[in-house]
């Protein structure tokens, strides 16, 4: 059974307090009313230790946003996926439209951070999704089947296990405007085909599919009901606790 989750994206948000503070008040709610899903808080670097010190590790897994494409030395700002590991974080977020857009990253980089991600025991949350012209142009499967192809396809069955998807259309992110349920349902499926092809249905079935883009307490529910749908990446409303558990509340 593949696990449905709910993850947090905080992006480049919050002080060292205030990020500290958000994840102590998820995790007074989640105590109080135990999830029924993976809770993952993805925060920046500076975080990520804190963060790992401060909640229960039974109620939340802790996510960077990134890491680098190099194993270490003289490339000075990197975080590499060593440091990530070493915080205590599990997981890490790849692939994220915003640094494919903003930080040139190419699939071809994305692959060598997907290695080094998973050569340091760390499961990644892998991002994939269309902009508005491809969209338009009903060219979505084609964008997302080679964006998985090209990043992730030369993994084991086995290393593949430790991967999750996340579909988030772009033009759904941060804009207020959420693809349909039936527009999630219909390229899940599509995604998880894909899989099945490469490495059988057993994969395919056991790979966790993320819906991203504009989810929030009013919409996850029926967004989640969908089959291939198992749960949500979450930008603006992982900022605050009780949106957030508005959210991960909609498997309850
Ligand atoms: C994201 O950036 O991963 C995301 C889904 O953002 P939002 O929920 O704000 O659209």
């Amino acid at each position: 059974m593949r696990k449905k989750i709910v993850a947090g994206n905080w992006k480049m948000n919050n002080t060292l307090s205030e990020g500290v503070q958000l994840a102590k008040d998820v995790n007074k709610i989640l105590t109080e009313k135990a999830p029924n899903c993976t809770v993952i808080l993805g925060t920046p670097f500076i975080h990520l230790a804190d963060v790992v010190r401060s909640v229960d590790n039974k109620l939340i897994k802790v996510s960077a946003e990134n890491c680098a494409d190099k194993e270490k030395g003289a490339y000075t700002g990197e975080v590499s996926a060593a440091m990530v590991k070493s915080t205590g974080a599990e997981y890490v977020i790849l692939g994220h439209s915003e640094r494919r857009a903003y930080y040139g990253e190419t699939d071809a980089i994305l692959k060598e951070k997907v290695d080094l991600a998973l050569a340091n025991n760390l499961k990644v949350i892998f991002c994939i999704g269309e902009v508005l012209e491809q969209r338009e142009a009903g060219k979505q499967n084609e964008v997302v089947k080679a964006q998985v192809e090209n990043a992730l396809f030369h993994l084991s069955a086995e290393q593949f296990a430790n991967i999750v998807l996340a579909y988030e259309p772009v033009w759904a992110i941060g804009t207020g405007k959420t693809a349909t349920s039936a527009q999630a349902q219909e390229i899940h499926a599509f995604i998880r085909g894909v899989l099945a092809a490469k490495y059988g249905k057993q994969v395919a079935d056991d790979t966790t599919i993320l819906y991203g883009g504009s989810c929030k307490a009013s919409n996850a529910k029926e967004l989640f009901a969908q089959p291939d749908v198992d749960g949500g990446l979450i930008g603006g409303a992982s900022l605050k606790a009780p949106d957030f558990y508005g959210i991960i509340e909609a498997f309850n």
